[in-house]
């Protein structure tokens, strides 16, 4: 017999049963289970009495809860790495890793010895593994605690030798400059905007320097008449040079040519490499460390490194990231473009079938979170009338396009491929008059 013939009453899903969806197990985390269960009665109640149909009931229940913090959203503005939306996704691994390090972990305890260990050896011996040319790692809070603690630990009462086309603003206002100078350390700026010379480092470097740091332009471009001295000549001034890679690639990525690498940055001489671990390596906010080991050390025992320790779940999702390196990064960052295309104009077909009339259109996305400003990647997104961007906001999940032309561009590159169905459905809900 067919649901349609039955007393819809019989239809009410069972309390358990909702109690243990997915998403209604999420909002007990945060409101309560006895919040939830409430909500659910009184949505069972509404559908007995046939103001809703049995099948509302979950969704009814949800919406009389305050939505879970943060919200989760989908990504189709064609950024890969979007700051504003938390950058990097962790993988499946990733988040496996997290839940699993939610409750007491081993992660200062060694359990055959039952005493003390190294914290987060397994994500330190995973990045170690990751980047041999490294002789010692350490990881903090972000890229910005990493130099913070170079500069702290290496020249609090020294010099650094900077060149002038590399006093960077990583964003949201924050300066290279004035963090660095806010450690104690005194900046030696050499060179100009577009040319610094090895003669102009030379000339600088002194019995009163901590160390040469080189800067990896992340966020923007100069081209024309420029120079710059790479790590490998620098490394012959007989200092140390720090390098602050940025992106916090591993090893070198055809698709992004220009982007130094931690392992040839080391290769190339660099004494010590900072990175964040929530940009092109795909994993959590923290700050990559990779260098010679009696500096490394010194970073790990200064006082400061205690300021800037990670806490167990971002060590557990930077192991669970180096463990499976197809991130969802990597994914949208190597995405075919034929098949982003099929995926675009299936969902354009699907739309169609329900009256909603969308074209499919050429896009370029972008790697975004401060990397790689001069890539393209050939993508292809779902255009829309700009009303939509508002809505689509505003839906659940909240979708988030790209406005060009009057136009919202829905660009499929980071979104999930099993998602497609929540964004035609999110499309589907804006009321639509076109
Ligand atoms: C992103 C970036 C930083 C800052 O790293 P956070 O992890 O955001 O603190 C510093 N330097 C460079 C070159 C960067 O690209």
């Amino acid at each position: 017999m067919g649901d349609g013939g039955a007393d819809p009453r019989r239809r009410v899903p069972r309390t358990d049963v909702l109690l243990a969806d997915p998403q209604l197990v999420a909002a007990a985390a945060t409101v309560g289970r006895d919040r939830v269960r409430s909500a659910v009665r009184q949505a069972q109640d509404r559908a007995r009495r046939g103001e809703i149909d049995p099948a509302e009931v979950r969704d009814a229940a949800l919406a009389d809860l305050p939505p879970p913090v943060p919200r989760v959203v989908l990504n189709a503005t064609g950024v890969v790495l979007h700051t504003n939306l938390g950058r990097a996704a962790l993988s499946e691994a990733a988040v496996a890793a997290v839940t699993a390090a939610a409750g007491y972990t081993d992660v200062e305890l060694d359990l055959g010895t039952g005493r003390r260990a190294r914290r987060g050896r397994d994500a330190l011996r995973a990045l170690a593994a990751a980047v041999p040319a490294a002789e010692a790692v350490h990881v903090v809070n972000n890229g910005a605690g990493a130099l913070v603690l170079a500069a702290t630990a290496l020249a609090a009462d020294a010099e650094i030798v900077v060149s002038r086309g590399e006093l960077v603003e990583i964003g949201d206002g924050f300066r290279l400059p004035d963090l660095l100078t806010s450690t104690g350390a005194r900046l030696r700026e050499v060179g100009t905007t577009n040319r610094t010379t090895l003669a102009d480092y030379a000339a600088a470097v002194g019995p009163r320097t901590g160390f040469v740091l080189k800067v990896h332009p992340s966020n923007f471009r100069v081209t024309g008449f420029t120079s710059a001295v790479p790590v490998r000549r620098l490394a012959g001034l007989g200092v140390p040079v720090v390098a602050d890679i940025g992106s916090g690639l591993l090893v070198p990525d055809p698709l992004l040519p220009d982007e130094p690498d931690a392992a040839s940055t080391l290769r190339a001489g660099a004494a010590l490499v900072t990175a964040s671990g929530d940009k092109l390596l795909g994993g959590p906010q923290a700050g990559l460390l990779f260098g010679v080991a009696d500096l490394v050390e010194r970073l790990r025992r200064h006082p400061l490194a205690r300021a800037l320790r990670v806490d167990k779940l971002t060590l557990a999702a930077l192991a669970g990231t180096l463990g499976d390196p197809a991130t969802p990064t990597h994914r949208a960052l190597h995405a075919d473009p034929a098949a982003l295309r099929e995926r675009t104009e299936r969902l354009r077909d699907a739309l169609a079938a329900d009256g909603r009339k969308a074209e499919v259109v050429p896009s370029v996305a972008v790697v975004g979170g401060g990397g790689a400003p001069g890539v393209e990647l050939d993508s292809w997104a779902l255009s829309l009338p700009e009303r939509y961007a508002g809505p689509l906001r505003a839906a659940d999940p909240p979708v988030l396009g790209r406005v060009v032309r009057a136009r919202l561009l829905l660009d499929l590159r980071c979104v999930p491929e099993g998602a497609d169905g929540l964004l035609r459905a999110a499309v589907l809900a804006v009321p639509g008059d076109d």
